[in-house]
C-alpha cells in the first residue's frame, strides 16, 4: 500500500503513521466497480455521440470506456461482482452543471423580504439541504452557488462533500458584494433601525480599499468563488434602474483582488454600462447581461469571459405572479415586466459572435429542480441543442475550474452522468425527465 503524502513528508511521525496505515489496511472499504451499458453515449459534449459503448467505473471515477457491451467476466481486472446497470435504451450525458444558483431560498419578492427577518439560519440551512437534493434529483450533479446571504451554503457544501447529504457539488461564493445601495446592500427595502442587522455582513463596499476588504473577508471565509455586482438588480426592492452602479476603481479593486488569491470574478450585470466595466475589470463571467451592446459583445471575444444568461428568471416571475399579482413591490414589478420582455436578446447577440456561452439559471429566482427548463430557452433563443448541453457540460466546467474533473465522460474523471430517453440533441427537452442521475460512481436514489 502506497504510503500517504503526509506520511512520507512526516518522518518523526513515522510509528503514528505506520499505525494508521495498520489499521486503514483492515479498515479498507471494499473497492465499488460498476459497468454502465449505455445505448447512446455523449461522452464528450461538441461531438457525435457514440453507441452501444460501456462505461466502467471504479470507485468514483471513470477507468474506462468500451466500444459494445462488457461484462464483468469478460473485462479484465474488473471483479466478477462488479454492478451492471443496463441504460441500452437510455442516452446517457455528463452530469449537468448549473453555474448561477441560489440554494439557500426559494422564496422571491415580498415574501423573501419577510423571510429574511423573521426565518432563523437553521431554517435556511434546511430549505437549502432541500433545494441541493432537487438540484441533484433533476441531474445537476455540480453548481455554482453565487450569493448566499442567509450564510447556510458554504457548510452544505463541505457536508456534500463529505458524503452526509446527498447534493450536487458545490462552488461557493458566500455572501456577494455591492456598492451601498447596489443590488446585493441587505439593508434596501428595510426600515432604518434594523439595518445593522444586515450590515454585519460587510458585503457593502466603497472605494477600491474598501473592495479589497470585502473581497478578502469572503475569501477568509473560505469562498471558492468571488461575486460582486456592477449595476442594479431586477428583484433588488429600491426603483434605481439597471445601470451601473460602480467606480472604474472599485470594480478593478474587486477583480484584482479576487484573482490575486486565485479565484474566479462573477459579476450581476444587466445595464450595458456596468458589462463594460466589468468585462474591462478582468471578469471570468457575466451574469444576466440583459443589456448587451457591440462594445460589451467586442469585449467578451477579447477576453475570452463566460456568458451565463440566466433566462429561467423570467419562469419564476411568471409563474410567482400568476400565484399572487402582489408578489412584488412596485418598483421591483416594473423591472420584471421590462425583463420578461426582453430576455434572450442578448444571447441572440452573443451565439453568432462566439461569445463563450455558460449555463446558469438563477434557480432560486426560478425553480429549483427545474434547471434543466434552462435548455428549451437557450434554443429558443439562438443555440443548438449540442451547444446548450455544452454549455451545461463542457464550458461550465471550464468556468469553475473543475475541467479536471467533470464536464466529460473520459478515464479519471468523476462518474458524474445522467441519462434521459430520447435523443436530447434532437429535442432538448428530454433533459427535463431525467430517468437516472449518477454522481461520484454513486446512484442517486430521489425517493
Ligand atoms: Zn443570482
Amino acid at each position: 500500500m502506497p504510503m500517504s503524502r503526509t506520511c512520507a513528508v512526516q518522518s518523526a511521525l513515522f510509528l503514528l503513521c505506520s499505525t494508521v496505515m495498520l489499521q486503514s489496511v483492515h479498515a479498507a472499504p471494499a473497492e465499488r466497480w460498476t459497468l454502465i451499458h449505455a445505448g447512446q453515449l455523449l461522452d464528450r459534449p461538441g461531438r457525435a455521440p457514440r453507441s452501444q459503448a460501456t462505461i466502467v467505473i471504479r470507485n468514483d471515477r471513470i477507468e474506462s470506456i468500451l466500444d459494445g457491451y462488457a461484462f464483468p467476466a469478460e473485462t479484465g481486472g474488473v471483479p466478477a461482482d462488479a454492478t451492471v446497470v443496463d441504460l441500452r435504451n437510455r442516452f446517457v450525458l455528463p452530469g449537468l452543471i448549473d453555474s448561477h444558483v441560489h440554494l439557500a431560498t426559494d422564496k422571491a419578492g415580498i415574501e423573501r423580504q419577510l423571510a429574511r427577518i423573521s426565518q432563523s439560519t437553521a431554517d435556511a440551512a434546511y430549505e437549502a439541504a432541500v433545494n441541493a437534493r432537487k438540484t441533484l434529483a433533476a441531474g445537476f450533479t455540480t453548481v455554482r452557488n453565487l450569493g448566499d446571504p442567509e450564510n447556510v451554503v458554504l457548510a452544505l457544501r463541505d457536508a456534500i462533500a463529505a458524503g452526509k447529504l446527498p447534493g450536487p457539488r458545490i462552488l461557493d461564493a458566500g455572501y456577494s458584494i455591492s456598492a451601498t445601495a447596489g443590488h446585493m446592500d441587505g439593508t434596501l427595502g428595510y426600515r432604518e433601525e434594523i439595518h445593522e442587522f444586515f450590515e454585519q455582513r460587510e458585503n457593502t463596499c466603497n472605494g477600491a480599499d474598501d473592495c479589497r476588504r470585502a473581497v478578502r473577508k469572503q475569501i477568509a471565509r473560505g469562498v471558492d468563488v468571488i461575486k460582486f455586482g456592477s449595476t442594479g438588480g431586477v428583484n433588488s426592492p429600491i426603483g434605481l434602474g439597471l445601470g451601473r452602479q460602480m467606480f472604474d476603481d472599485e470594480a478593478r479593486a474587486i477583480v484584482e483582488t479576487a484573482h490575486m488569491y486565485g479565484k474566479t470574478v462573477a459579476v450581476h450585470a444587466h445595464g450595458a454600462d456596468g458589462i463594460v466595466l466589468a468585462l474591462q475589470a478582468g471578469v471570468d463571467s457575466v451574469e444576466h447581461g440583459t443589456l448587451l451592446d457591440d462594445e460589451g459583445l467586442d469585449l467578451f471575444v477579447k477576453t475570452g469571459a463566460y456568458y451565463v444568461p440566466t433566462l429561467s428568471t423570467v419562469n419564476g416571475y411568471i409563474e410567482r405572479l400568476e400565484k399572487n399579482p402582489d408578489a412584488y413591490t412596485p418598483d421591483v414589478r416594473a423591472k420584471i415586466e421590462w425583463r420578461i420582455g426582453i430576455t434572450g436578446k442578448s444571447l441572440e447577440k452573443a451565439v453568432p459572435r462566439g461569445v463563450k456561452i455558460a449555463f446558469g439559471t438563477d434557480a432560486g429566482v426560478s425553480m429549483h429542480g427545474r434547471n434543466a427548463d434552462e435548455f428549451e430557452l437557450m434554443v429558443k433563443f439562438g443555440m443548438t441543442p449540442g451547444q446548450a448541453i455544452a454549455a451545461a457540460t463542457v464550458n461550465a466546467a471550464d468556468l469553475l475550474g473543475l475541467s479536471e474533473q467533470v464536464g466529460t465522460l473520459e478515464p479519471g474523471k468523476q462518474a458524474d452522468l445522467i441519462a434521459v430517453e430520447g435523443n436530447p440533441l434532437e429535442d432538448v427537452t428530454v433533459l427535463k425527465d431525467v430517468k437516472l442521475v449518477m454522481k461520484g460512481g454513486a446512484v442517486f436514489d430521489p425517493r
